[in-house]
C-alpha cells in the first residue's frame, strides 16, 4: 500500500493515467541527446558557461570541459535575468555559436527556451531544450515543448513541490514527448547563506515516483563556487543520473553567474573525484569519443 501523498496525488488515488509515474512505466526512461544517453548506468555531466558570451569563451570552455569528461555543453542564449538591466544573452547569435561549437567539438548542446514563440527557433539549433526554473509552470510553453521531438531538460521551479514538478513534466509527456529529464536546482527557503537550498532529498524521491532521469544543478543550487564540488559529489552519491554545472574559462570576467562558475582546473579536479564516486556506487562516467578538434 503506497502511503506517499505525492504518489496518491500524481498517480494513485486517481483514475487519471499519469505518464510520468513509475506505476505506468517501471523501466527507467533513457533520454537520448544526439547519441548521449541519460538515465542508464552512465552518469552524464553537462557543463559550460551560464551564458554564451563570445566564440572564444564558448570554444575554450567547451574544449576544456570535454577533455575533462563532460558529454554535453550548456550555454544560455536567451537568459532569464532577475534585472532587466543585466546581460540578456546573445539571442540567435548565441544559438549559432552553440551549433558551430557542437560541430567543432562533437558535444551536443542544451540551451534555454523562455517563450512559446522561441521553441521552433531554439529547437532548430539545440540538441536539447531547457525550460528554466522560472518557467516550470508556464503551461503553454510546456505544451509547446511537448509537441516537439527535442529532448527537454525541465528545471524544478524555485517554489515548486516535487508533486508540482512532476505535474509540470506530465504536461510535456501528455503532448507525446517522453524525452524529459528532471533537474533539481534548489528551492527557496528561509535560508539565505546559499542562493537556494539544494534539495538533494528530491533526487531519491523523484527516482522513486518517476521513471524519468533526474539530474542536479549544484551551481544554481548553491550559488557558491567553493560549494559546487561538495554538492556535486553528494548528488552523484544519492543517485542523480547526471549534473549540469556552470564552468567558465575566466569566471571573474563572466557576464553572468561567475561567482558560482568553476574554472577549468576546478572542473577537471572535480571530474576526477566524481569518477571515483561513480565507480564506488556501481556507475560510470564515460569519456566522450575522440575529439574532432
Ligand atoms: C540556467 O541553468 O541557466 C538557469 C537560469 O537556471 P534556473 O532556471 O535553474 O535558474
Ligand atoms: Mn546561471
Amino acid at each position: 500500500m503506497e502511503t506517499n501523498p505525492c504518489n496518491n496525488h500524481v498517480n494513485g488515488g486517481s483514475s487519471i493515467p499519469s505518464r510520468v509515474s513509475r506505476k505506468t512505466n517501471s523501466d527507467n526512461t533513457i533520454v537520448n541527446i544526439n547519441g548521449v544517453k541519460v538515465g542508464g548506468s552512465d552518469i552524464v555531466i553537462i557543463a559550460g558557461p551560464c551564458a554564451v558570451e563570445s566564440r572564444e569563451q564558448l570554444f575554450e570552455t567547451a574544449r576544456a570541459v570535454r577533455m575533462s569528461g563532460a558529454r554535453i555543453l550548456r550555454g544560455g542564449a536567451f537568459k532569464p535575468r532577475s534585472s532587466p538591466y543585466n546581460f540578456q544573452g546573445l539571442g540567435e547569435e548565441g544559438l549559432k555559436l552553440l551549433s558551430q561549437i557542437r560541430k567543432e567539438t562533437g558535444l551536443p548542446v542544451v540551451t534555454e527556451v523562455m517563450d512559446t514563440r522561441q521553441v521552433e527557433l531554439v529547437s532548430g539549433y539545440a540538441d536539447m531544450i531547457q525550460i528554466g526554473s522560472r518557467n516550470m509552470q508556464n503551461y503553454p510553453l510546456l505544451k509547446e515543448a511537448g509537441m516537439g521531438r527535442k529532448p527537454v531538460l525541465l528545471k524544478r521551479g524555485m517554489m515548486a513541490t516535487v508533486e508540482e514538478f512532476l505535474l509540470a513534466a506530465e504536461y510535456i509527456l501528455n503532448q507525446g514527448n517522453e524525452q524529459v529529464i528532471l533537474c533539481e536546482r534548489g528551492i527557496r527557503t528561509f535560508e539565505t547563506s546559499t542562493r537556494n537550498t539544494l534539495d538533494l532529498s528530491a533526487v531519491p524521491m523523484l527516482k522513486r515516483l518517476s521513471h524519468l532521469p533526474v539530474i542536479v544543478d549544484p551551481s544554481h543550487g548553491t550559488g557558491l563556487r567553493w560549494m559546487v564540488p561538495a554538492m556535486s559529489k553528494a548528488a552523484v552519491a544519492v543517485g542523480a543520473d547526471g549534473l549540469i554545472m556552470e564552468v567558465h574559462f575566466k569566471p571573474e570576467e563572466a557576464l553572468c553567474d561567475g561567482y558560482q562558475s568553476l574554472n577549468l582546473d576546478e572542473f577537471a579536479q572535480l571530474m576526477s573525484d566524481l569518477k571515483k564516486i561513480a565507480r564506488a556506487i556501481g556507475r560510470k562516467i564515460t569519456l566522450p569519443e575522440p575529439s574532432p578538434v
